[in-house]
């Protein structure tokens, strides 16, 4: 039997959550972000589930061959656009549309020779200050873009820092779209201002934010752009597209003050049922989640909620069998364990509470699932 850990994506879970945004967000366009391999889900298992969507947006043009290469001939947005000039080739090539965040690649698109003019979407800085134009120079790049024959249309972008934030106010995402609008007001073109948290938290509230298209990425993937504020399955029904699932290979007996794993950092307080499960940090699990008496991290077992003791290590990680056993009577060696997502059982865990537990966000999870993990495709 191969090692038993397997990431399991579920495509139903993907329509549903990409039905989700639609309801947020009904009369704009969504882009299925779908960098970093989908999120780590990997774009070819995503790809049926996720092309309902209206184009596909990512970073790396390899992604955007791999996309034409299953026949998508829908719109791809390159959400960085070109890392140097040469990359312009492919973009016409494949009909791709790019972000343009800085006067290089206009230089670059200036130079450029092509039949057919690209679709290009000019970046805003509003506030982020990582990508874009400032207002005060954005004017004088659209009127270039605008002189060039390399370019046919000009949408606009920008991105939120704060969108996950509670409030509209000044605080939160209104003075962006304060810049954008004053920015942009007198500027024809189609606009995108909306990344998960904004099209789910905002949008609903405030219609015109969704504009044209909006651009989710975590909510697809079944996970919350503002836990632990609000949980992904309770508050706003989306589904795990991934479950990452293991079985126990071996079961220990503590005594009261024995010690498992590295570092001896969980002690046994009175005698208890410890599972030791195929998952560690070389299968992406992060290894700064928790297991001292004080603090666990959660596991499902058989679908019965529990927790981590000890420090996760490279190949595997230990459990406390006691609420599994309570409920079902002795575990054995190949039960179920759902590190996140679905149990057969029918109980369900967030990526986002194990990534709250390590101090981390659930993106990093998702995006840290390792190569040796197999995947498999399921339709639910
Ligand atoms: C990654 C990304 C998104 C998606 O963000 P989520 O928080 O995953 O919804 C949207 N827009 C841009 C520019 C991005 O880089």
């Amino acid at each position: 039997m191969p090692r038993p850990i397997l990431a399991t994506i579920h495509l139903g879970a993907l329509r549903h959550n990409l039905a989700r945004v639609r309801q947020a967000a009904p009369d704009a366009r969504i882009w299925a972000v779908a960098k970093a391999n989908a999120y780590g889900h990997g774009l070819e298992h995503v790809f049926e589930a996720l092309r309902g969507a209206d184009g596909f947006a990512l970073l790396d043009l390899s992604e955007a061959q791999r996309l034409r290469a299953l026949d998508w001939r829908g719109p791809i947005l390159l959400l960085e656009g070109c890392f140097e000039a040469r990359d312009l080739e492919l973009c016409s090539r494949l009909n791709l549309w790019h972000v343009v965040h800085c006067t290089e690649q206009i230089d670059w698109l200036a130079a450029h020779k092509t039949h057919t003019p690209h679709r290009v979407f000019l970046k805003l800085n509003s506030g982020m200050n990582r990508l874009g134009f400032t207002p005060d120079a954005f004017r004088a790049a659209w009127a270039r873009l605008n002189s060039l024959p390399q370019v046919d249309e000009i949408s606009l972008i920008t991105h939120f820092s704060d969108a996950d934030g509670e409030r509209f106010g000044q605080q939160g995402l209104a003075h962006q779209v304060d810049a954008f609008v004053a920015t942009t007001a007198d500027l024809p073109g189609e606009r995108s201002l909306c990344n998960s948290a904004a099209a789910l938290r905002h949008a609903p509230h405030h219609p015109a934010l969704a504009a044209d298209w909006v651009r989710p990425g975590i909510a697809l993937y079944g996970a919350a752009p503002d836990h632990p504020e609000r949980h992904p399955q309770q508050h706003w029904d989306l589904q795990p597209a991934m479950t990452l699932s293991s079985r126990l290979i071996g079961i220990q007996q503590l005594q009261a003050g024995d010690s498992v794993g590295y570092g001896s950092t969980f002690v046994a307080p009175h005698a208890m049922r410890l599972g030791v499960v195929a998952c560690g940090y070389a299968d992406g699990y992060p290894r700064h989640a928790p297991g001292t008496a004080e603090v666990g991290t959660p596991v499902l077992v058989r679908g019965v909620r529990t927790r981590l003791v000890g420090r996760v290590s490279m190949d595997m990680l230990t459990v406390d069998l006691t609420p599994v056993e309570a409920a079902h009577g002795p575990c054995q060696l190949g039960d179920e364990v759902v590190l996140w997502g679905r149990s057969q059982h029918g109980a369900v865990l967030a990526v986002d509470e194990v990534a709250h537990a390590a101090g981390t966000i659930s993106y990093e999870l998702l995006c840290a699932v390792s190569p040796r993990v197999p995947m498999q495709v399921v339709g639910t």
